[in-house]
């Protein structure tokens, strides 16, 4: 067989792929990978014939494939209730297994992740990156330095996919099913444009059928599991990676992506004894929180950028998730917790006032005091807070807060600032409704496509026409029902 030659496959459902063999195919610890001819897909084989024929695995690929499968539609053979659209959606957010094949052996097809998620040429002017995968460690490890700074993108973009991991993961442990193996590796982010995507998908957990295949990566493992690891599969001591274990691995990453550092590797020596013993209990029955509030063993001196330094929802979720639940795994916050005040943080960002700021935004902890804690400058702009209310059910013209977002120039509105039966979700249209801008020193929502925007006089504002934000205005988003009504607080900020 020649290195280059153009192969067939024939899947099971009856359709042929073509693709190129290589002598020397990337090499996973499962599996091996070939391509097809135009790269859209990866075309993969197992590495033991033995975990091929295993009519279990085989079993357990077939559900991944089909009814656990987000990326199809429940009509074209996917999972329960997912439409066209959040099966188009959870495609961009998984690298998903698309098809088994049967002949010349038992493989899979899986879509190839788009480009960029791989690094172009110049993304660093010291390592060899071109065409790698970016792994999110090399945004949020000690080679971020040596990175082109057009590569690192920006706080936001970091909160941006740290959100779309929460739904991913949730979207996984909604349909029961537990990821097994998050770590650095399985999830690809693109601080650029802050997308992410889960890959690895074929090891998935799938409950009541076939136990984990791999205990997880170094610094992602659950405490418990490491803990637990010298016992036999079949010891009932032993802990597996389960959606429990996905909820110890997913805030790391997030903590990574925010706070650029592990949460638990800290100056502590666990033990002199070996480097091993030191390790084990590092990271297994020992584990501490570097910013733990009370046990200071593990705290770096040089921690100025804090929990303390987001939202009041995110610190409380980090310390359920590192401190009440690090050793007690049924403690951790679940995935739906954290997208949800991942995305409440996501509406308190501002842009940094100093443009020199290393990572340009920032959440707004307190409105009294609008400081960005990376760089410490004071935000230049009133704190404008917008706070949407629905109208309670069954009575008309009482209004209760839902959510809040604070204005900034250029930040967009979207159904869910408008409607209030609309949730920021994969459900949710992306098409942007209306949009805030600074114009000749006034502040103005600007709408784009709203039917029947109210101004606080009571006039209609239509579609291309701005509206004035000031202190105490109170808007109607849309006079239709489930409009919101938008209440404004307008804070200055002089620097005294
Ligand atoms: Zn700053």
């Amino acid at each position: 067989m020649n290195s280059g030659e153009i192969r067939y496959a024939m899947l099971e459902s009856g359709e042929k792929i073509q693709y190129v063999y290589r002598d020397n195919p990337p090499r996973g610890g499962m599996k091996h990978t070939f391509f097809t001819p135009d790269r859209r897909y990866a075309v993969q084989f197992f590495n033991n014939p033995k975990d091929a024929a295993d009519p279990l695995m085989q079993d357990r690929i077939r559900t991944i494939v089909g009814i656990y499968n987000p990326t199809r539609a429940e009509n074209a053979g996917g999972a329960q209730g997912n439409t066209e659209k959040t099966a188009d959606y959870f495609s961009r957010k998984f690298c998903w297994p698309v098809g088994i094949i049967k002949y010349p052996e038992f493989g899979i097809v899986c879509p190839t992740y788009p480009d960029n998620f791989f690094f172009g040429e110049g993304a660093s002017a010291v390592l060899r990156l071109t065409g790698k995968d970016k792994k999110s460690n090399w945004f949020t490890g000690r080679n971020r330095k040596y990175l082109n700074p057009s590569e690192l993108g920006d706080f936001r973009m970091m909160l941006k996919a740290a959100i779309g991991l929460a739904r991913s993961v949730r979207r996984l442990h909604q349909a029961g099913l537990a990821h097994s193996d998050l770590s650095c590796n399985n999830v690809l982010i693109d601080p650029k444009t802050g997308s992410s995507v889960v890959i690895d998908i074929d090891s998935l957990v799938v409950p009541n059928k076939y136990l984990p295949e791999v205990c997880g990566t170094r610094g992602y493992i659950a405490p418990e599991v490491i803990e637990t690891m010298e016992y036999g599969v079949n010891d009932p001591r032993k802990t597996l990676p389960s959606a429990l274990t996905d909820l110890h691995a997913m805030p790391v990453l997030i903590y990574e992506y925010l706070f650029l550092r592990h949460p638990l590797i800290g100056p502590k020596i666990y033990s002199t004894e070996s480097a091993e013993k030191d390790d084990f209990l590092a990271m297994g029955p020992s584990a501490t929180f570097i910013e733990h509030p009370e046990d200071h063993s593990n705290r770096p001196p040089d921690l100025d950028v804090t929990i303390q330094s987001l939202s009041k929802g995110l610190e409380e979720l980090f310390l359920r998730a590192f401190v009440d639940g690090l050793h007690r795994p049924e403690e951790r916050p679940t995935a739906m917790e954290w997208e949800r005040e991942l995305l409440r943080a996501w509406n308190r960002l501002l842009p940094c006032s100093n443009e020199a700021c290393s990572r340009k935004w920032f959440i707004l902890r307190d409105e009294n005091e609008p400081v960005c804690p990376f760089c410490g400058t004071r935000y230049s702009e009133p704190v404008i807070r917008i706070a949407l209310k629905s109208e309670v059910r069954g009575k008309s013209g009482i209004f209760r807060e839902k959510s809040e977002v604070f204005a900034y120039d250029n930040l967009a509105l979207f159904d869910w600032h408008v409607y209030s039966t609309v949730h920021n979700d994969e459900k949710a249209d992306a098409l942007m409704r209306a949009y805030i801008c600074k114009h000749d020193g006034k502040w103005l929502l600007v709408n784009n496509t709203i039917n029947g925007l109210i101004s606080p006089a009571g006039r209609l504002v239509p579609k291309g026409n701005a509206v004035e934000l000031k202190d105490g205005a109170v808007l109607r988003m849309s006079d239709s029902l489930n409009g919101m009504l938008a209440e404004i607080t307008m804070t200055l900020n002089n620097e005294s």
